[in-house]
């Protein structure tokens, strides 16, 4: 199951079928809700060009077009191999792929073609704007839907996390090494800090809600896996094996178990049928409202 974060209106400049994402015959998903939105008419690139990590082999850039009259900022990502122009739109803005040698005037194109859908899209996420998370005391982080104040302690002699109530609120206290003036290595050392901390809350948790939902549902309990995944909440392989990723600690514990249940179910319909849905809905008799609250959400569980 993916999460809300890329609308992917990928186009492809020479109109040719597209392959299938790699594993998609072994493997179901939960991935960002806005990769199943494509502007109409356009298709998915193959996505299996491999990617090498020689720094030739992309290139990023900044750049603008005007789109009925307003000035809309884009990123420009080429990547060699490439093939097509793909577009997308979340929390961060524009995005748009192409080869290393398409020309502008393609790209431009490409834009304009779309213009109607990217105005549209850009309208849509104006509100869920995804705002990188602060790394500093008093900021606010999401674990299990509740909000943790961080309380940073830099310059400490070892690293260390603890929640603790002060009074009436919840403290995430974060020791780290960090010199005190330095706030670059503070943020960054907290961040690494806080999501060592979530990870390690979340295999027993998760592993335990998908212990719990197989027994009640006999099935025979899966292998359960933390991923970092950034672009999914979770996946489901016909090896019986299930990645949540730790991001999810960030949600409330009845958002979890939707995702606990949707890949469950996986195990029965290694699909998104409407066999599977049902499949779903008996586990999880809530999952509209909950699929619709985990999708309304996702900047604020992506802030990192
Ligand atoms: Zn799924």
């Amino acid at each position: 199951m993916k999460w809300p974060g890329f609308l992917l209106p990928l186009v492809d400049l020479a109109g040719s079928v597209i392959a299938p994402l790699p594993g998609s015959d072994d493997a179901a998903h939960q991935n960002f809700r806005g990769l199943s939105s494509r502007a109409p008419g356009t298709s998915r690139p193959p996505t299996n060009t491999p990617r090498t990590k020689l720094s030739s082999a992309e290139q990023t850039d900044e750049r603008s077009i005007a789109l009925d009259g307003k000035r809309i900022d884009y990123k420009l990502v080429r990547r060699r191999g490439r093939r097509g122009v793909g577009l997308k739109v979340d929390g961060t803005g524009m995005t748009v792929a192409a080869s290393l040698t398409t020309p502008i005037s393609a790209i431009e194109d490409m834009i304009g073609k779309n213009g109607e859908w990217v105005l549209k899209k850009l309208g849509e996420w104006s509100h869920r704007k995804i705002t990188p998370q602060r790394w500093q005391t008093g900021a606010t982080i999401f674990y299990l839907g509740e909000p943790l104040t961080l309380m940073i302690d830099a310059g400490a002699s070892k690293v260390k996390v603890e929640q603790a109530e002060l009074q009436t609120q919840t403290h995430l206290f974060v020791q780290i090494k960090a010199a005190l003036h330095d706030p670059a290595a503070i943020a960054e050392q907290a961040e690494v800090a806080v999501v060592a901390w979530l990870k390690k809350q979340a295999l027993p948790h998760l592993a335990q809600r998908t212990f719990f939902y197989s027994k009640l549902h006999n099935l025979t309990p899966p292998r359960v896996f933390l991923s970092s995944a950034n672009n999914r909440w979770g996946s489901c392989n016909s090896r019986r094996e299930i990645r949540f990723s730790w991001r999810l600690m960030k949600a409330r514990p009845a958002l979890i178990d939707y995702v606990v249940c949707h890949e469950l179910a996986h195990l029965r319909q290694m699909n998104h049928s409407a066999a599977f849905w049902h499949e779903v809905e008996r586990m999880c008799p809530d999952y509209v409202a909950l699929k619709q609250e985990l999708d309304q959400n996702d900047h604020r569980f992506r802030a990192f």
